[in-house]
């Protein structure tokens, strides 16, 4: 499951959550307390939307927007409820300090903090025109008694904001830590195979969208079994390092897409890149691989690849199974030619 659809998941659950809390109390509390019938009104439409609002969050499957919508709705549901039954004295006020560990965790620490002000203001302003406002709740309660329940209100809050601030922090680092080790790999620190072939399917379909082309290489070390056997393996793992650093040298970093495909395999995409410029930058790459060796325990030790590329033009409703076998049967062939050079894939090549 990817962060986007785990959010969505948590989302969904906070609207259920919010749904099935809403038809309970509008259920209970009239059994448990004598309530103004504006409050049972009230408690019947917020069922129905937030009934409403579940199926929407339900059908809809991107995140980003509908934990706004949830938050939202906690707030357009509690806010007229703690103004019409006496502000801070109101029995509803004590679902207010759950509200920013909520949306600390649907959202982040800025959303949070943010949203802790906010309740810090309204609780202030709501002490101010308590008296003016209509109160529909049996409680009455004096100045002293108001100051001392705002105060202990915002304490709670500013708690669950800390917590939420934290959850968010400690959440944000492990799921950071989680995506690297799942998309990176760990010797060269490049992306790994699932995520350069992720990669290389987003820009196979932007290709055909945009109607551009785009270049595939397949970059093998030549010889590399023998670097393991002559030097040992660390020798072999630092030279694949070096083989990494050369090749992130090379990439625009922002549109290319450069990862380990395998052992001592690379992969590089470059979208809107055709053939002549693609022939430039496999020969330059394989100038700088030849040109710098790697200098390690005070011996210098040559290396050299071989590229198989291919480059589909702009009209050429290309797959990424089909661009990758092209690569490869053009390394293939730059291996049977002599190695470090470049080949590129020509269909007579099948
Ligand atoms: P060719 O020029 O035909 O590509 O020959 P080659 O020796 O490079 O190819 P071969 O496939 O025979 O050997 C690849 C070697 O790469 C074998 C494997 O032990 C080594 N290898 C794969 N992954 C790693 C790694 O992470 N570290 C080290 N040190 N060696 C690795
Ligand atoms: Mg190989
Ligand atoms: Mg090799």
């Amino acid at each position: 499951m990817t962060g986007d659809q785990s959010q969505h998941v948590l989302v969904e659950k906070s609207a259920f959550a919010i749904m099935s809390g809403t038809m309970f109390i509008t259920a209970v509390r009239p059994i448990i307390v004598d309530q103004h019938i504006i409050f049972t009104w009230l408690g019947i439409l917020y069922s129905v939307l937030s009934i409403i609002l579940y199926f929407i969050i339900d059908k809809t499957k991107k995140s980003s927007a509908s934990k706004y919508w949830v938050i939202g709705f906690g707030f357009a549901e509690l806010f007229p409820l703690l103004l019409l039954s006496g502000g801070v004295n109101s029995p509803f006020i004590f679902i207010l300090p759950i509200i920013p560990l909520m949306v600390g965790l649907l959202s982040n620490t800025r959303v949070a903090v943010s949203l802790m002000i906010f309740i810090f203001l309204f609780v202030l302003v709501v002490l101010r025109i308590d008296d003016y406002l209509p109160n529909y709740s049996p409680v009455i309660a004096d100045e002293n008694h108001s100051r001392a329940r705002a105060f202990w209100l915002i304490v709670a809050c500013i708690i669950s904001t800390g917590f939420a601030a934290e959850f968010s922090r400690l959440n944000q680092t492990l799921n950071s830590s989680l995506y690297k080790q799942a998309n990176m790999d760990e010797l060269t620190e490049l992306p790994n195979r699932r995520s350069i072939l992720a990669y290389l399917t987003h820009a196979c379909l932007r290709a055909r969208d945009k109607q551009k082309p785009l270049t595939v290489m397949m970059l093998d070390v030549d010889f590399f079994k023998k670097i393991n056997d002559q030097y040992g393996h660390l020798i072999g793992d630092k030279a694949l390092i070096h083989i990494a650093d050369i090749l992130q040298s090379h990439s625009r970093s922002e549109t290319d897409g450069l990862g380990r495909y395998g052992g001592e395999e690379f992969l590089i995409v470059l979208p809107n890149v055709g053939r002549v410029a693609a022939q430039h930058i496999a020969d330059k790459i394989l100038k700088t691989i030849e040109s710098t060796p790697l200098a390690v325990n005070g011996i210098e030790i040559k290396l050299t690849a071989t590229i198989g590329y291919y480059s589909s033009k702009e009209d050429e409703d290309v797959s990424v199974e089909a661009i990758l076998s092209y690569a490869d049967q053009a390394l293939y062939l730059g291996k049977k030619l002599g190695r470090n050079r470049s080949e590129y894939f020509l269909s007579t090549l099948t």
